[in-house]
């Protein structure tokens, strides 16, 4: 046994750059598919589909797992369609594009259930709720530009390099920002502005971020820039507004490299107003730069309509809506509600909220500024008794502070909208533990075609 132990830890069941004739096995919550080689050792590959026959080739070996790429489909997975759009399995921005839609809906569903189970918890998952047309969906971008061969180039970082691979069709995207990407580079290229090098760590502008209201077709374009003002500056300002007639809001962000992964909060308006609007479910929005705005607002709407009716709102009812971000879920249903509270994080994103109450005609709702958990545990010392809430937070997940302060407060309905079934399923034990059970199934909503991003809606019950 110890034996065995040593050399498992030892000899590596594989060979970097060994070639192997395998069936998929399993597929990973990124959408990588598995081999396993041997029972503990998995190898990921991209584009690979359970039950399929590959030939690989091993392309990384690590300790515990290994990368490998196909070189040979030798059998086909039925569910595997094939879109010409391989780019997208390399950029990473698609990983499941040539997985049938179907298939992707399945497989989310799936993947919620075995990671409960993982979990000892024996749950239903209902079967998750598609899109009509999965494509083009988001109203938000952000994307590197580089200079390469005297081209400003959009596009993406191929895993692991410094090269940027061009990319102007995107298949997620609001075909409209895919244009507005092209259009605003081209004008930056034409003013010979520099460009951020991820290898001299020198020059301008790092990203160009555009947001496009879905209802509104009000456009939103960001620089964001490793210097805060860039040459030339009045007349890029007049080409981008001149050729980008939805053009609502142009802005600076500057955002130096050393300081900030992707935005900073620091913004300058180059012309027109500092935020966008769009509609939700009939309520209106203010959407500035630095706030959360879930990505598919067609499904968006989808989610926070099923997310209220699982909560079987009523009259009554006081609800909390925790990691607000611009208050879109408390303001759907401050309406059907006594009183909507909110905390979130992110000032400006609270700012938005705010105004969006005054703008929507809420009169029985207040955002708050803080850390959530913090904000929970001065809700539970002042004894607060909410009905209703609802969390959803960012990829980590809830914190065990949070959680415990919920339960004290004990909510007849805890509603988790989830982003990472991961954490999901980590925090639901905890949630059980301390006296709630989940409400009939878990439900996904595809919010990210094409992805292996898994949103659902659970809704716990005090017991
Ligand atoms: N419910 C909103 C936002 C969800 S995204 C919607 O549907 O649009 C998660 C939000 O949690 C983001 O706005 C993020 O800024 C916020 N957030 C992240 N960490 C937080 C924390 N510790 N406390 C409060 N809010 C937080």
């Amino acid at each position: 046994m110890y034996e065995g132990r040593t050399i498992a830890r030892t000899i590596l069941p594989v060979k970097l750059g060994q070639e192997i004739t395998a069936v998929v096995d399993d597929i990973r919550i990124d959408g990588m598919g598995i081999v396993h080689v041997t029972e503990h050792y998995p190898l990921y590959i991209a584009d690979a589909i359970p039950n399929e026959k590959i030939r690989l080739c091993v392309t990384q070996v690590d300790k515990f797992s290994g990368y490998a790429k196909v070189i040979e489909r030798i059998v086909s997975s039925d569910a595997r369609q094939n879109n010409h759009r391989q780019y997208l399995i390399e950029a990473g921005t698609a990983p499941l594009v040539n997985l049938k839609y179907e298939a992707q809906l399945v497989l989310k569903q799936k993947q919620i259930q075995k990671l409960f189970a993982k979990q000892g918890l024996t749950v239903t998952v209902a079967p998750t709720v598609g899109m009509r047309k999965p494509t083009y969906y988001r109203n938000k971008t952000i994307v590197p530009v580089k200079w390469q061969n005297e081209k400003l180039t959009s596009g993406f970082y191929r895993r692991g390099s410094h090269e940027l691979v061009p990319m102007t069709d995107y298949f997620v995207n609001d075909q409209a920002i895919d244009q507005a990407i092209v259009i605003v580079r081209d004008i930056l290229e034409k003013y010979q502005i520099s460009a951020f090098d991820p290898d001299t760590q020198q020059g301008a502008i790092r990203y160009i971020m555009v947001r496009r209201g879905y209802y509104s077709h009000e456009l939103m374009v960001v620089l964001v820039s490793d210097v805060p003002t860039l040459p030339n500056e009045s007349e890029i300002v007049n080409e981008i507004h001149t050729q980008l007639p939805e053009l609502k809001s142009l802005r600076l962000n500057y955002s130096p490299k050393r300081e900030y992964v992707l935005l900073s909060p620091n913004n300058r308006t180059l012309w027109g107003e500092d935020a966008i609007h769009d509609t939700l479910l009939g309520y209106d929005f203010i959407i500035g730069p630095n706030s959360f705005y879930q990505v598919n607002p067609q499904m968006t709407e989808i989610l926070y309509d099923l997310a209220a009716q699982k909560a079987e709102l009523q009259a009554n009812d006081i609800v909390i809506d925790a990691y607000s971000g611009i208050g879109t879920i408390g303001i759907s249903v401050a309406n059907r509600v006594k009183k909507v509270i909110g905390v979130e994080v992110v000032p400006g994103a609270v700012a938005d909220a705010q105004l969006n109450l005054v703008n929507n005609q809420i009169t029985n709702a207040t955002y708050i500024l803080a850390d959530a958990p913090e904000q929970f545990k001065r809700w539970q010392q002042e004894r607060l008794k909410p009905d209703v809430v609802f969390v959803d937070p960012p990829r980590r997940g809830l914190t065990a502070e949070l959680i415990e302060a919920t339960v004290d407060m004990g909510p007849n309905r805890f509603v988790y909208i989830s982003c990472n079934p991961v954490t999901l399923a980590r925090d639901a034990v905890e949630i059980i533990r301390r006296g709630y059970h989940i409400d009939g199934s878990i439900l996904p909503v595809d919010q990210f075609p094409q992805t292996s991003h898994v949103e659902s809606i659970t809704v716990f019950r005090k017991d």
